[in-house]
């Protein structure tokens, strides 16, 4: 049996202020939650804030990107060792807003995969096709090619660590979600591949979250589908009743 995620992407909304309140509403309503495991991840200038009122509660934190180098020359970058430093156990790898506004690659996620593991971190791994690949057919042939892009410098030991994270493009911030069963169809070849990649085992174990509208009355719908391991939410996620009305599906 999987354990279910719900994580929360808050992209970039709320200051250190707005973090505060936003836990101080949110922590009692999800103190009986041990049924999931919950990640939030704030924007970097609000994780302080949020490591100071997340802790001893049964929430986690999570960095919404980072860089693969440990330190350097690298302006407006963030290492996997200061990000932990700062309380994030997870990191966000490959969101299709990265790839899609600053030209994240299937190489810089590998790097970037390679480094948050190496730093102790759990990555969560977004892959998604947009929506004209969808509608030509392609589906399949993106996320394969995404996985094997991010994952095949793994071993399996190395890829039994990882999040993945399945985040239909078209989906993300529409309002439009993908129906369960497309959803699981979804989830089903992601697994299929790491079954094919990383053996049987690896594979069943492998927790995959979607993405993509997720809101307080179509999580359950999801989680029905035993495919899905849990959600990674955006919008729906900075509101502290509607995040916790979906961590208690
Ligand atoms: C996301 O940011 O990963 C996401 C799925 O956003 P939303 O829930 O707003 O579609």
């Amino acid at each position: 049996m999987r354990r279910p995620l719900m994580a929360a992407n808050w992209k970039m909304h709320k200051a250190a202020g707005e973090t505060r309140a936003f836990f101080e509403k949110f922590k009692p309503l999800v103190e009986r939650a041990d049924h999931c495991d919950i990640v939030i991840a704030p924007p970097f200038t609000s994780l302080a804030a949020a490591a100071e009122a997340a802790r001893g509660s049964n929430i986690s934190l999570a960095a919404q990107d980072m860089h693969w180098e440990k330190k350097g020359a690298f302006t407006g970058e963030v290492a996997p060792g200061m990000i932990r430093d700062a309380g994030c156990e997870y990191v966000i790898v490959g969101h299709s807003e990265r790839r899609n506004f600053f030209y994240e690659t299937d190489d810089s996620v590998s790097r970037k995969l390679a480094a948050a593991l190496d730093a102790g971190l759990t990555p969560i791994v977004c892959v998604g096709e947009k929506l004209e690949e969808r509608e030509a057919g392609a589906t399949e042939l993106v996320l394969t090619r995404q996985f094997f892009g991010a994952f095949s410098a793994l071993t399996a030991s190395q890829f039994s660590r990882i999040i993945l994270a399945y985040e239909p493009v078209w989906a993300i911030g529409t309002g439009r979600t993908a129906t369960p069963q497309m959803a699981a169809d979804a989830h089903r070849l992601l697994r299929k591949l790491s079954d094919e990649r990383f053996g049987t085992e690896v594979a069943h174990n492998l927790r995959i979250l979607y993405g993509g509208s997720v809101k307080p009355d179509n999580i359950k719908g999801l989680m029905a589908q035993t495919e899905i391991d849990g959600g990674l939410v955006g919008g729906a996620s900075l509101d502290p009743d509607s995040f916790a009305a979906i961590v208690n599906f």
